[in-house]
């Protein structure tokens, strides 16, 4: 007769019978969450939660439709990306995923990043800058010339920064792409999909904003938790700070 071992999987809940195995990874046959082969599921079967970043904000939570996570928009200059949910995805009410099953122990959450394009403009991922251009109000900056301290062409900016990639933050789960106009030729930028690991970054927009913050920070603690700021309203009440 085998020898049978009854097993709970700490993911899901699910119950199932193991084989003592000499060795090797074992999956949940439920979830597919990461057994070991004494029985007890790996902290990577863990799920995080999900996050939301758009119009410079962090909601918790991601929209789902059909079960599947959608990025981009369909069309020309446009690419769009459907994700299926994992298993061990809880949905919550209207379809809105809360929290995902993930494989690195070292993702805290999966972070959906909306496009932050401007009218007729862009965005793009940034290193997140320490401090305003300190010759903001000492020299003017011509359009076209290129700021020697903030290196910020055209007007002055926060610095330093450098450009980062959305692998940079975790692991790019799905890339997809919105784009303005018919031709797709007016603006627009990038959706990600990403488990992330704690940090932060800075999103850069420009085009025409309508008095919304042209940089935007990201944190994302290491308990999960993501939040976002207005980075150049954040320096100058620090610079204000340190003037008493
Ligand atoms: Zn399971
Ligand atoms: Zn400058």
């Amino acid at each position: 007769m085998q020898n049978l071992l009854p097993q709970t999987c700490r993911s899901c809940r699910g119950r199932f019978w193991l084989e003592r195995l000499p060795q090797g990874a074992i999956l949940c046959p439920y979830c597919g969450a990461t057994v070991s082969d004494r029985g007890q599921p790996e902290r990577r079967g863990d799920t995080v939660p999900a996050w939301t970043v758009h119009h410079g904000t962090a909601v918790p939570g991601i929209r789902t439709e059909d079960g599947l996570i959608i990025l981009g928009d369909e069309g020309r200059g446009r690419q769009l990306a459907r994700v299926p949910l994992p298993p061990g995805a809880s949905l919550g009410r209207e379809g809105t995923v809360q929290a995902l099953p993930v494989s690195h122990p070292d993702v805290v959450a999966v972070v959906l990043i909306r496009d932050h394009s401007g009218y007729r403009g862009g965005w793009e991922l940034l290193t997140l800058p320490r401090e305003d251009c300190p010759l903001r109000d000492k020299l003017e900056l011509p359009w076209e010339e290129t700021c020697p301290v903030c290196e910020w062409r055209g007007r002055h900016g926060p610095y330093p920064t450098n450009p980062l990639r959305a692998q940079d933050l975790g692991r790019l789960i799905a890339e997809g792409r919105c784009a303005q106009g018919g031709a797709g030729r007016m603006g627009g930028g990038p959706e990600y999909l990403i488990a992330a690991r704690p940090g932060e970054f800075c999103i850069h927009r420009w085009g025409r904003l309508y008095g919304a913050p042209r940089f935007v920070g990201v944190r994302i603690h290491p308990d999960g938790r993501v939040e976002t700021w207005d980075v150049m309203d954040a320096l100058s009440s620090t610079r204000a700070a340190e003037s008493w």
